[in-house]
C-alpha cells in the first residue's frame, strides 16, 4: 500500500527499517500524516521556504513538509538507525531533502544555512529531553535578527505553557518565559493527545509558534540568562535576596544598588517582574560590571 507522496505508510517504515523506538533519545513517532500535514501547513506558506527539522526519525514530518510545498528540507538525525529510512524519503524528492547525521546539540546552525538564499523557519517534533536547550539556544542566538523566520516546535504541553507564560501566569512563569518573551511573540496553536503518538508519551503534548521579534529591548543575553538565573532559582524569595552574590563580567554586583538603579521594588520578587523590567535589569548590570 502507498500513501498520497507514493511512499509506504510510515508504520511499514518502521518495520522495515526495525525503528523500535528509543526512550533514550525521546523518540515518540508520529505516523499519522494528516497530523503531520498539520504541523506542516502551521509553518506555512512553505514555497521558497527552506525547513530545518531536528530529528526527523522514520520521517512522518518530514514527508508532510514536503508534501506542503517546502524548497528544501535540512534534517538533523543522530539515530543511524533512521537514515536508510530518510534517504528514501529522499530519493522521492531529488535535490530536496538534506540529510545531516548527527547531534542537535553540537549544530552550527549558522554555517548549516550558510549560502542559503530565501527564508529559513525551524520546524520539528523536538526530543522531549534537550527541547528547551535547544530553544533557549536558538533564543540566545547571536547576531539578531536570528538565521530564521519563525520556529514551529512541539513540546510537552507544560513546556509549552512556560514560553508562552507572563507574569499574569505566576507558576509557569519563570527563564523561558523571559528569554522567550524578550526575543520572540510566542503562542500555543494546537494541543496533540498522547495517543497520537508511538509509543504515547505520559503527558499532553503542544505546538508553538514562535515569531522572533525584530528589535527586541537591548541588552546581553547572557546576563539576562544570569539574572534569570538568580533571580527565579529562589522564585519565592525577594529581589533583594535572590540576586545577591550575582556575578556578572567576573564581577559581583551589590543586589540594592542594582535593584535601585533599574527602578524595581527591592521587595519583589521574580515572578512579579516582566520582560521590559529584566532587561533593564541587565542593562543596568552590564554597566555596573564595567
Ligand atoms: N520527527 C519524527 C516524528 O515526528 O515522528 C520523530 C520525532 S521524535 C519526538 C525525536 C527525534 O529526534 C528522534 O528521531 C530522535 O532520534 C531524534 N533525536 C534525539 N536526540 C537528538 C539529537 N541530539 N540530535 C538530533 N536528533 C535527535
Amino acid at each position: 500500500m502507498k500513501t498520497d507522496d507514493g511512499l509506504p505508510p510510515l508504520r511499514e517504515v518502521v518495520e522495515k527499517h526495525e525503528l523500535a523506538a528509543k526512550k533514550s533519545l525521546g523518540q515518540n513517532f508520529l505516523f499519522d500524516l494528516n497530523l503531520t500535514g498539520r504541523i506542516a501547513r502551521a509553518a506555512g506558506p512553505l514555497a521558497g521556504v527552506t525547513i530545518v527539522e531536528i530529528g526527523p526519525g522514520p520521517g512522518g514530518l518530514t514527508r508532510a513538509l514536503l508534501m506542503e510545498g517546502a524548497e528544501r528540507v535540512i534534517a538533523v538525525e543522530r539515530d543511524e538507525r533512521c537514515l536508510a529510512a530518510l534517504a528514501e524519503i529522499s530519493d522521492a524528492y531529488p535535490g530536496r531533502l538534506q540529510i545531516v547525521p548527527g547531534d542537535a546539540l553540537e549544530t552550527d546552525w549558522r554555517a548549516l544555512v550558510a549560502g542559503i538564499t530565501g527564508p529559513v523557519r525551524i520546524c520539528a517534533n523536538l526530543p522531549y529531553n534537550i527541547g528547551t536547550v535547544l530553544l533557549a539556544g536558538w533564543l540566545e542566538t547571536e547576531p539578531w535578527p536570528p538565521w530564521f523566520d519563525r520556529m514551529v516546535l512541539m513540546f510537552q504541553r507544560e513546556v509549552a505553557e512556560r514560553i508562552v507564560a507572563t507574569p499574569a501566569q505566576r507558576v509557569d512563569y519563570g527563564r523561558l518565559g523571559v528569554l522567550a518573551g524578550w526575543r520572540a511573540k510566542s503562542r500555543i496553536l494546537f494541543d496533540v493527545p498522547p495517543s497520537a503518538f508511538t509509543p504515547p508519551p505520559k503527558v499532553t503534548s503542544s505546538v508553538v509558534e514562535i515569531v522572533p521579534r525584530a528589535t527586541p529591548e537591548p541588552c546581553n543575553p547572557k546576563i539576562l540568562t544570569a539574572i534569570t538565573a538568580s533571580a527565579f532559582n529562589q522564585r519565592r524569595k525577594m529581589l533583594r535576596q535572590s540576586l545577591k552574590g550575582l556575578a556578572v563580567n567576573g564581577r559581583t554586583l551589590d543586589a540594592l544598588t542594582l535593584l535601585k538603579s533599574a527602578g524595581i521594588e527591592e521587595t519583589k520578587r521574580a515572578e512579579e517582574i516582566d520582560v521590559a523590567g529584566f532587561a533593564t535589569l541587565a542593562r543596568v548590570a552590564e554597566d555596573m560590571s564595567r
